[in-house]
């Protein structure tokens, strides 16, 4: 049985955050699936297609990272392609205080689903996707916290 991981997240737009967080949960899994939630309250800045088609481009060299997406529970998308494992990254002492009753929760309505904790290096611990959308809508150069295969100028249409 293959070891299956998924990285759920909004990924608007992944960050150089993110994908330390990916290469370094690979050594210890078959598969990860990076895979965007699609919250229908929360209003994104990038769409769904264009997150997805950055997130392919960052993983394009690696065979053993997939792209994907998913409406409703996460926890629901894991089991339909048979992942028994979610990453996370952590930042600080409040993404631990969402992420710990996010990761029970998941426990439960994952039948057993465990979560993954990845502190983050501490050269990439003020890096957000929040930070980066505000540098963009401002005007300024994003791209120290992209990967190289992202060029973001303006804002989308
Ligand atoms: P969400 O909207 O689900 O929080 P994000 O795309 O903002 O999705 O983040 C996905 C995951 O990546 C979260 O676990 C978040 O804590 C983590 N993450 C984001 N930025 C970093 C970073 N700089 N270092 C480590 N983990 C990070």
């Amino acid at each position: 049985m293959s070891k299956i991981a998924v990285f759920p997240g909004s990924f608007d737009p992944i960050t150089i955050g993110h994908v330390d967080v990916v290469q370094r949960a690979l050594p210890l899994f078959d598969k990860i699936v990076v895979a965007v939630g699609v919250n229908s309250q929360k209003q994104s800045l990038f769409s769904l297609e264009q997150r997805i088609e950055w997130l392919q481009s960052v993983f394009a060299t690696e065979p053993r990272i997939e792209v994907g997406f998913f409406h409703h529970l996460t926890a629901h998308y894991c089991q339909a392609i048979g992942a028994h494992y979610l990453l996370r990254g952590l930042r600080n002492a409040s993404d631990f205080d969402y992420e710990k009753t996010i990761s029970q929760l998941n426990h439960i309505v994952g039948g057993g689903l465990e979560t993954l904790f990845f502190i983050s290096q501490p050269g990439y611990s003020h890096i957000s996707s929040t930070i980066v959308r505000e540098i963009i809508k401002g005007g300024g150069d994003a791209s120290p916290f992209l990967p190289a295969q992202i060029q973001i100028s303006r804002l989308p249409e």
